[in-house]
């Protein structure tokens, strides 16, 4: 068995962080609760530039190591390892952040899984000059039984899989969003993915 596991929002709590950064850099009070959309500088009402200093400040290492843990995230997919599943970490991020992401999980109990650098989000959410470790040929290549993933602009990428059951990490910036199909759910916590990992 194969899953697929997303890293900001759905391992670490990348979205609460950023509410902290763009409070303390700009000024903006926007709770993480209204965060509606999934695009940053939307969420919370960015210039161009703004948007362009928020994500170079939020890649920074300092700023990616400081990322709480998800509850239960760590355990779930420890237990799923022991079981003789395969997890693949398959993330947004851009190469450029590999060492930083792979020591953050090997610091919160995931040192034997695989992080590809895939890009899932397009213009969508850029860090400019990025580029990315999984082509997306390659991505194809890969088959998964279950994914974990919070963000709409990634279901694209579960299209050609009819039998994927996706397991959507219920965040407020999906939650107007209609699951693609009946193999989507959506999961408040990893305590309801792992019950439904058969
Ligand atoms: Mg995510």
């Amino acid at each position: 068995m194969n899953i697929y596991v997303d890293f900001d929002d759905c391992l670490c709590e990348t979205a609460r962080a950023f509410c902290d950064l763009v409070k303390e850099m700009f000024g903006k009070n926007v709770p993480y609760e209204e965060m509606r959309y999934f695009n940053l500088q939307m969420a919370y009402d960015l210039t161009e530039e703004q948007y362009d200093e928020l994500l170079v400040r939020g890649h920074e290492p300092e700023e990616l190591l400081s990322y709480k843990e998800t509850p239960g995230a760590s355990d779930t997919i420890n237990e799923w390892i022991n079981r003789g599943i395969n997890v693949s970490i398959i993330t947004g991020r851009p190469l450029s952040t590999y060492e930083v992401s792979r020591s953050w999980l090997d610091t919160h109990g995931l040192r034997d899984i695989p992080l590809y650098c895939f890009d899932k989000y397009g213009r969508e959410n850029f860090l400019k000059g990025s580029s990315y470790g999984l082509s997306v040929e390659d991505y194809y290549k890969m088959k998964f039984d279950y994914a974990v993933e919070d963000s709409p602009s990634a279901f694209k990428f579960f299209d050609h899989l009819p039998q994927l059951k996706v397991m959507v990490f219920d965040r407020p910036w999906n939650r107007s969003c209609e699951l693609p199909g009946e193999n989507y759910r959506r999961c408040s916590d990893w305590e309801t993915i792992k019950k439904l990992v058969v």
